[in-house]
């Protein structure tokens, strides 16, 4: 049908319409007349249909009620009276996307899927839990999500429990959150950005009932929301449905929800905050030094993408002024910086790590005295083209990978509809992006730093330092407060916490009644294709190479793999090969100095990556061919170019400026540790299963070992710096070679002539040696590490390789999978033990993990583990309905059915050409989960038992609590001196 603006249909008035050509959508802004709802819908062919609800919810204080309200809405409603219609749904829906957001102004409630009837249902789902949710009525859900005293008996030690509770702690064990927590607290003291939306842990036990509820009360109303819909649908049924089922029962009130202005400051604000770090922990090189400036406005367009381009130059690549000027003047290790567009006064921030406390006014001076230069003198006019065309890449390539594509532009949208503008602005780009080409060479990025950056005197200079003391003074105030509340309560007191405490177990252990289940909507198995994905990938040999063409749609532009085995580097210098991963593209090579090269780069193609990766041989894990990847992508009217700067790269990247290679590996160091916490699952899961998998060892060497290696490195920079430049020489030189190359191109076969006429470039210089692999040692050995950290939660992982044990690969393994996520770990590990959350593994090649993230507990999150054979044993007819195995069907599926961005498909069918994993192997495994039964999950039982008695194990987390616990171990490892 045709819509007409002025026109109301089912109580929505059209207010605008419009084509969208940056996007190429049909754009239609509607206001729901009665109730105050704002709709935008953007329509075109995409069938990842995304819909969204979004509310205005600026918090005044830290207690986190956004973001706890954010999960206890999702804890059951009017229609859905059970405890977590979510986990319902992610069980069992044919969703592509499902989750709940919290940012610092609004909350974001978005689902997606590909299926008309599926997305009706998720629709449903949602609108009825954020507008009639159960934690109004029920206190148990503020307990749960958000926080509660923990008393399990009268004697017991009185602790806070909760889910967002761990979950915050988690967060603010790493420096970077507590930084950002700080910064905005500098720059806002007297708005709503001042304070932390998520929670900080120290504030959340303040939130009462009456607060939450009233919270809720006030924002949680159409008036206050932001309505999306996007992609192939009937908008009329839509609208329709939303205003009868939902809307038509709200009037519309007034909601003081505006965001009010930081009044600017006269001068910059000057704050120097601790941070704890284990007591035997040195404090040397660990400080961070940020400025950060409130510059431009959301609702600008012009400056929204100006200043993105901006901190890119500034800062993002190897080019980059300011930060060559930091690491120059020798400050710090690592150079950081982000533009924050999405909040009402957006922000500027660079920054360093691994500094010192006394170099902050250094610090200081030479970021004015870089910027004042620039306007004096002019930017490099081909570092500032090269920024723009990268931007202007992404802009018109619009590939956000695993996430549809309608989310990422909703959250764009709401970057200026949230504070009452326009929600196209920012989509609708090209008048910006045209004005930036036009002005840059003319001083168009000068101005703006001259204007934004420099004349502006809304500025905060922010100190991050490290204090060995707080950690332990910090936990025993927060323990001595709690010890004093409880001296305080009567026994009749207490007996009511222990009661409440018994109480609340009760409820999560207890199941929601079958009949309550059945009232979440179910599509049926019939709706799920029984074909599996084909892979798309025609063998082809050019020049002796073998090349995998992905012939697929993409725009004019090439996605390259290029995949060089790595089977001939000796076992010694595998580290070097993940570091060189990290370092190419950022040295000299003989045609470029580095800067140079990361300009033509940006100029002519849409960037390049490295990563190395083992894969294993299909099923079987002793066999696997290792990889370094080399990932590019281009228009393919520039692969002359592309071809001419990779082979530069592999061929003739020099690795003799000691400097260069010095100021690279001290970066490194210092990313790694502020990241290595936050990697943490990755991490242990891989630690674990280098225990016993060859695979495993191998991907192992870019892990923990990588990072123990870079330590080492760093530690001893001066004296090995020749033989570490003379090492990856080497290693280079081993690699790059035509004899070990495979290819994997994904664009269509008229370009792909093109790729043909110009590999040649490419190939001309790369080595032709014969390739010659070597065997490395391996030796299996549970080696059941505690990877200490002054982190306050943990990771815990247990595991094994069922292959070994005696047992085959089946497709009702992923089936498993999602039970166990979803349901014995999400209900023991979350609900009950407090931690974020929980999964189980199990691949092709029999490696099993088990594992936890942010997790209060330890010892008891492996004896839930073990306990997993019991969950099974009782996995019968009489526990589990026919009904209850379908959803888990659908849902398994429905991870694995992502729609994928052409340039994955390539790389999908690349992995599969390489493990040798062929279509009906696929096929199979998809027959498999789609035939599964309960008998087929019950029978598992012995498997899982087998796996977890050979007690392997792996824990990252706190010193303290793997300390007392260090029977559990083999071995003590201190991660982070
Ligand atoms: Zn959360």
């Amino acid at each position: 049908m045709s819509f007409k603006t002025g026109k109301t249909y089912h109580g929505f008035k059209l207010l605008e319409a419009r084509h969208v050509d940056e996007i190429n959508s049909d754009a239609k802004l509607f206001v729901h007349e009665q109730s105050g709802a704002k709709l935008l819908h953007l329509g075109n062919e995409d069938d990842n249909k995304v819909f969204s609800i979004t509310f205005r919810t600026p918090p005044e204080n830290s207690t986190g009620v956004p973001h706890i309200v954010e999960h206890s809405v999702l804890c059951g409603s009017r229609k859905f009276p059970i405890k977590e219609p979510f986990v319902e749904l992610v069980k069992g829906s044919l969703n592509t996307f499902l989750n709940a957001m919290t940012f610092a102004d609004k909350t974001m409630y978005p689902v997606a899927s590909r299926n008309e009837k599926d997305f009706r249902n998720l629709m449903d789902v949602y609108l009825d839990a954020v507008f009639y949710p159960q934690m109004l009525e029920t206190p148990a859900i503020l307990m749960q999500e958000g926080w509660h005293y923990e008393l399990p008996d009268k004697e017991a030690e009185l602790t806070y429990k909760g889910v967002v509770y761990n979950e915050m702690k988690g967060v603010f064990s790493s420096p970077d959150a507590i930084l950002e927590h700080q910064i905005y607290a500098s720059l806002f003291p007297d708005t709503t950005y001042g304070v932390e939306s998520g929670g900080d842990p120290e504030f959340i036990p303040e939130l009462t009932q009456e607060q939450f509820v009233a919270f809720h009360k006030k924002y949680y109303h159409p008036a206050n929301s932001y309505i999306f819909l996007y992609g192939d649908m009937d908008l009329e049924d839509n609208l329709k449905f939303l205003d009868a089922a939902y809307l038509k029962d709200f009037t519309g009130v007034e909601i003081d929800s505006e965001i009010p202005l930081q009044k600017p400051f006269k001068e910059m604000v000057v704050k120097v905050v601790d941070y704890p770090v284990s007591p035997d922990e040195s404090t040397n090189d660990k400080t961070f030094i940020t400025l950060n400036i409130v510059a431009g406005k959301a609702t600008d367009p012009e400056s929204y993408l100006g200043l993105m381009m901006l901190e890119h130059i500034l800062l993002e690549t190897p080019a980059a002024p300011l930060k060559k000027a930091l690491l120059d003047a020798g400050l710090g290790k690592e150079v950081f910086g982000s533009y924050n567009k999405s909040i009402l006064q957006p922000t500027m921030t660079f920054g360093v790590g691994g500094a010192n406390p006394e170099q902050v006014d250094l610090f200081k001076e030479t970021v004015y005295a870089v910027l004042n230069k620039l306007t004096t003198e002019g930017l490099d006019k081909k570092l500032v083209e090269s920024s723009v065309n990268i931007f202007e890449f992404h802009l018109r390539e619009a590939n956000y990978g695993k996430h549809p594509k309608g989310l990422v532009y909703n959250i764009k949208c709401l970057d200026s509809w949230l504070y009452d503008k326009n929600p196209l602005i920012h989509l609708a780009y090209e008048p910006a992006l045209e004005k930036i080409k036009q002005q840059f060479r003319h001083g168009y990025f000068e101005q703006l730093i001259k204007n934004c950056l420099l004349e502006n005197p809304h500025q905060a200079l922010v100190t991050l330092k490290p204090n060995s003391k707080i950690g332990a003074s910090k936990s025993a105030e927060s323990k001595a407060k709690l010890a004093k509340y409880k001296e305080g309560l009567s026994q009749a007191e207490l007996g009511a916490l222990v009661e409440q405490t018994k109480a609340l177990k009760l409820r999560q252990e207890t199941p929601d009644a079958p009949e309550k289940l059945e009232l979440i909507p179910l599509v049926e198995l019939k709706d799920i294709d029984p074909k599996t994905e084909k892979l798309v990938a025609e063998e082809h040999k050019q020049q002796g190479v073998t090349v995998l063409l992905h012939p697929l749609f993409t725009n004019r532009i090439a996605y390259l793999n290029l995949y060089f085995n790595t089977g001939a580097v000796a076992e010694a210098e595998l580290p070097y090969l993940f570091l060189l991963a990290d370092i190419l593209g950022k040295v000299d090579t003989e045609k470029y100095p580095y800067a140079e090269l990361a300009k033509e780069t940006n100029i002519h193609t849409g960037g390049f990556s490295y990563d190395v990766f083992a894969f294993s041989e299909n099923s079987d894990d002793q066999i696997y061919t290792p990889m370094f990847r080399v990932k590019a992508k281009a228009l393919v009217s520039k692969l002359p170019e592309l071809f001419g700067l990779l082979g530069d790269i592999t061929g003739d990247s020099l690795f003799t400026d000691a400097a260069r290679l010095k100021e690279l590996i001290r970066e490194l160091k210092a990313t790694w540790d502020t990241a290595l916490f936050r990697r943490g699952q990755q991490v242990v899961a891989s630690r674990l299963l280098s225990y016993l998998s060859p695979v495993a060892k191998y991907n192992e060497v870019g892990q923990l070992t990588y990072y123990k290696f870079i330590v080492e490195l760093e530690q001893d920079l001066d004296a090995r710096i020749s033989e570490i430049g003379q090492t990856l020489a080497k290693v280079s030189q081993t690699i790059f070679n035509r004899n070990n190359l495979f290819i994997g191109i994904t664009c269509e076969h008229e370009d792909y002539k093109t790729f043909c006429q110009k590999l040649p470039v490419l190939l001309g210089k790369l080595g032709t040696r014969q390739y010659e692999p070597v065997t490395y040692s391996f030796q299996a050995k549970a080696r059941n590490e505690g990877l200490m950290t002054s982190g306050k939660v943990q990771y815990v992982a247990k595991g094994g390789n069922f292959r070994r044990l005696g047992f085959g690969y089946h497709g009702s393994m992923k089936v498993l999978e999602t039970i166990l996520r979803y349901d014995y770990l999400w209900n023991r590990i979350r609900v009950q033990g407090g931690a974020y959350g929980a999964f189980a593994q199990f691949e092709r090649s029999g490696n099993v993990v088990f594992g936890s993230y942010r997790d209060p507990n330890l010892a008891d999150t492996i004896k839930v583990y073990d306990a997993t054979v019991d969950y099974l044993n009782n996995f019968t007819a009489e526990t589990v309905s026919k009904r209850e195995m379908t959803k888990y069907i659908i849902g398994t599926i429905s991870t694995m059915d992502t729609p994928l961005t052409p340039q994955m498909k390539g790389e999908r069918a690349d992995i599969a050409y390489i493990r040798n994993i062929s279509q009906s192997d696929l096929q199979q495994e998809r027959d498999e989960i789609l035939a599964t039964k309960q008998q087929d999950i019950h029978q598992l039982a012995q498997l899982v038992d087998t796996v977890m008695k050979t007690n392997t194990l792996c824990v990252l987390g706190g010193e303290q609590l793997i300390k007392a616990n260090k029977e559990l171990f083999g071995e003590l490892v201190t991660v982070i001196e």
